[in-house]
């Protein structure tokens, strides 16, 4: 997988994609990784990315010249022949989940955009395979959304965590919360790991997992039951979670 930014302030990726995790990917060279100045595809003396809104308004816009420069350049075969996604940050997007970090986990080759000050000029997205939202808030730069991403996916890449299985068994891959998990020791401060956990039996952990990541769905996030895959039993269970009548 190769994850390129384009941002006016590249230096902001370097800590993040180089720690844990992300650095151990681009040093296995799973993740290939760069962060792209857009001031590079500027021509004046200030390296001008930005400008006044036409209409009037607060704030500035970024131009459209130097992201329509740099994707010319990033997207042609002569930078790199393995074709890539563009994508853009900004509060207007679909919103990220994982379902979204599991189907960019699948592409080869991922450009992010990520605006400044008041946004982009309304004509980039023309350049935009899609558009992403963090969320219902307002970042001041679309690098950290760049970053929250590139995380989501990279752990999803196969070889990236120990466990080839657990990104999986996490919360909301099945729709649901993860189950709440436990380790040593056994009793701390008179708070004690549920029995079941210590009896060796995997059949009947497995079970109490999916039945607790089912009550804590339901009392935590009763919206993600709407289209969690469930059986008439657990659909019952939940609801009985939901109305305090589940034991
Ligand atoms: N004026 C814009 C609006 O109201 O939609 C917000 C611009 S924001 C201050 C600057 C940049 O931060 C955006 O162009 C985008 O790249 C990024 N950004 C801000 N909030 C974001 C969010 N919730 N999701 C993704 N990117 C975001």
């Amino acid at each position: 997988m190769i994850i390129e930014t384009l941002s006016v302030f590249p230096e902001m990726f370097t800590t993040p994609m180089n720690t844990s995790i992300l650095g151990i990917a681009r040093r296995k060279g799973i993740l290939e990784f760069h962060a792209h100045d857009l001031r590079e595809w500027t021509h004046d003396r200030h390296r001008t990315t930005d400008d006044q809104p036409y209409g009037g308004g607060q704030g500035l816009l970024m131009k459209c010249d130097p992201v329509f420069e740099a994707l010319d350049e990033l997207e042609s075969p002569k930078h790199n022949p393995i074709p890539a996604k563009t994508i853009f940050f900004t509060p207007s997007g679909e919103p990220f989940s994982q379902a979204l970090a599991t189907e960019l986990a699948q592409e080869s080759r991922l450009i992010f955009v990520c605006g400044r000050y008041e946004g982009f000029d309304e004509r980039v997205y023309t350049r935009a395979d899609r558009c992403i939202s963090l969320g219902d808030y307002v970042l001041t730069g679309g690098e950290l959304a760049a970053m929250v991403v590139s995380d989501a996916i990279c752990r999803l890449l196969p070889g990236v965590l120990g466990d080839e299985a657990s990104p999986y068994e996490e919360s909301f891959s099945e729709g649901l919360l993860e189950f709440p998990q436990y380790t040593r020791p056994a009793v701390c401060r008179g708070l004690e790991v549920p029995a079941i956990l210590l009896s060796g039996d995997h059949g009947k952990v497995d079970a109490w997992r999916r039945m607790e990541a089912i009550r804590k769905t339901a009392l935590l996030r009763p919206d993600l039951l709407e289209t969690a895959d469930l059986t008439p039993e657990e659909k019952t269970f939940a609801n009985g979670v939901c109305n305090g009548t589940a034991d």
